[in-house]
């Protein structure tokens, strides 16, 4: 605690401020993220909040991402919320239609549907000394006390930058842009990627085009599981047992935290031999050989899939591994100098998994901005706050444990944890803000553990590293995050009234130097 943190008489407000409530919390973005802080702010009687959503309408990545077979990889059960569990889920794995549909309707259920702006984007971020000023895509501005950012972050896509990509004369298009009225059947489809999505789109296609060409840099390990349906009987349980759907929730949630133990730090034999098992299902060798990574199951995210194995062993799909040079009206040209003849381009190529808040602008205490924190590496606090940037908390942000299987009950951590420190900041009216030094420290703990793992000792690239190959992902069990996240050690934080502040209103402008968070532990 700091010493500002010692006065506990209530602050002397200026007649204004005491009038609105307090806190005013703005979140930014109604995808899962943002929906469930919603619904923890009502649960805590704050009704004084607004969501601002870019887009027209809720669900984030479920919105976004509409292309054929789009499913979530992780057990459905744990992709929803713990408190609003979904009997009706017919698969192991739901399809993106359900999902969305799940969310919308929780999103309804738990009111909070009227606080969301639609159609307002974000751009840029300023702390006043006491409040937030957020100025949004119009050039107005509004002003909050407490500001969640849950802008997602598989969200930007990533397009690469393909010689000649703009002349190709038939729809080419990220996979997060899939053309409502495309009509596939029997055409020439080229998919660029080989990642999730790439594997869905692949495996959902195969059946109907006339050909497929699958454009592979980096061959993936693909772990064949099975789209299982959810068993009658154990539908009924879920929907009439008063216990079941808990009880099923935490088994999935062990058999996770076993698999990410294995993955990160555990004997991986078993594990490989699986991941090996579905790679040999492949009859002909050249193609088994071009699907083979020279790198360990796990380095990167795993992908999960029923039948990509079947799927690319049909005629018409031919996977290509020769670099593709550039697209002409056409088709594409690989270095080969073969030329594929397309009639539909897509480009599963994932997204600019390293944004985070940007292209937001965030600039906090003494004009310190993002980009200052961020120069040398992800600084944060436990996933969920920034030194500097009091009041101001992210959903889902750098170091979340990304491979801790459905990130859901990882944003149920994240959320729970802001809560707590707005109770602090609403009981004390106080600006709460983690300290460089324990951020850096913290950050440093989980660098130094990732480095460990396969993500970095594996020899590959994946998103799990940033540009110099440094671990921004956590290899935490859900269980070991929950536990650092726990409750709030408000020792790590600087913690100011309020009504201090906005007696002196201090404000200096000074750029800090650069923070170097390995001399920072
Ligand atoms: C195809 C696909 C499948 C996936 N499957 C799984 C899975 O099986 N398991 C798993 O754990 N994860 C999966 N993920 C990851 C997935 O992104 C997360 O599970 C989850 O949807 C993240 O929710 P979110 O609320 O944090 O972010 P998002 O869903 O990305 O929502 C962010 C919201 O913020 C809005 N927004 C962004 N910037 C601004 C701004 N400046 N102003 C206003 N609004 C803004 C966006 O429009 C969006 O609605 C998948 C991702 C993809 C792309």
């Amino acid at each position: 605690m700091t010493r500002h943190d010692t006065s506990r008489r209530p602050p002397q407000l200026a007649p204004a401020a005491a009038d609105r409530p307090f806190p005013r919390v703005v979140v930014i973005g109604a995808g899962i993220g943002g929906i469930l802080a919603g619904i923890r702010l009502r649960d805590r009687g704050i009704t004084a909040f607004t969501i601002l959503e870019k887009a027209d309408s809720l669900g984030g990545t479920w919105r976004e991402n509409t292309y054929p077979g789009v499913a979530c990889d992780d057990p459905a059960h744990l992709y929803s919320y713990s408190f609003e569990p979904n009997p009706g889920w017919t698969h192991r794995f739901a399809g993106g239609p359900d999902i969305l549909a799940y969310y919308r309707r929780t999103a309804e259920k738990y009111r909070i549907t009227p606080h969301i702006r639609y159609g307002t984007r974000v751009t840029d971020l300023c702390w006043h000394g006491d409040h937030w000023q957020l100025r949004l895509h119009d050039g107005t501005s509004m002003d909050a006390d407490v500001v969640i950012s849950a802008v997602g972050r598989l969200h930007h896509p990533s397009i690469p930058a393909i010689p000649g990509l703009s002349t190709f004369a038939g729809p080419a298009f990220h996979s997060t842009a899939w053309p409502s009225t495309l009509d596939t059947d029997g055409k020439r489809v080229g998919v660029v990627g080989t990642g999730s999505s790439a594997t869905q789109i692949t495996a959902a296609l195969a059946p109907t085009v006339g050909h497929l060409a699958l454009f592979q840099r980096t061959p993936q390990w693909v772990m064949t599981v099975p789209n299982n349906p959810v068993p009658g009987w154990l539908r009924w349980a879920l929907r009439h047992v008063p216990w079941a759907s808990g009880a099923y929730y935490r088994h999935l949630s062990r058999a996770t935290a076993k698999a990410t133990r294995i993955l990160t730090r555990g004997d991986r034999t078993g594990y490989n031999q699986r991941a090996q098992a579905g790679l040999d299902t492949i009859s002909d060798p050249a193609l088994k050989a071009k699907l083979t990574p020279d790198y360990g199951p796990g380095c990167k995210r795993m992908v999960n899939s029923p039948n990509f194995y079947q799927a690319v062993q049909r005629p018409a799909v031919n996977v290509v591994t020769s670099p593709i040079d550039h697209v002409d009206t056409s088709g594409v040209v690989t270095g080969d100098g073969r030329h594929h003849s397309l009639d539909v381009l897509v480009l599963a190529t994932g997204f600019q998994a390293h944004a985070f808040l940007r292209p937001m602008t965030v600039t906090g205490q003494r004009g310190i901005a993002l980009d200052d924190l961020w120069r040398h590496g992800y600084l944060t606090y436990r996933t969920v706050a920034l030194p500097a940037m009091p009041n101001f908390f992210m959903i889902n942000g750098p170091y979340t444990p990304a491979s801790s299987g459905s990130v859901v009950p990882i944003l149920e951590i994240d959320v729970d944890y802001v809560m707590q420190c707005l109770d602090r900041i609403r009981a004390d009216r106080v600006a709460l803000a983690p300290r460089y030094d324990a951020s850096a420290h913290w950050v440093s703990q989980v660098r130094d553990r990732a480095s460990r793992t396969i993500w970095v000792t594996g020899g590959c690239h994946s998103w799990y590293l940033d540009k110099d190959g440094v671990p921004v992902n956590n290899p935490a069990t859900r269980a070991e995050f929950a536990d650092e996240l726990a409750a709030p050690r408000y020792s790590d934080f600087e913690i100011t009234p309020l009504a201090a502040i906005a007696r002196t209103r201090v404000q200096t402008h000074h750029r800090p130097a650069p923070i170097d968070i390995e001399a920072r532990q």
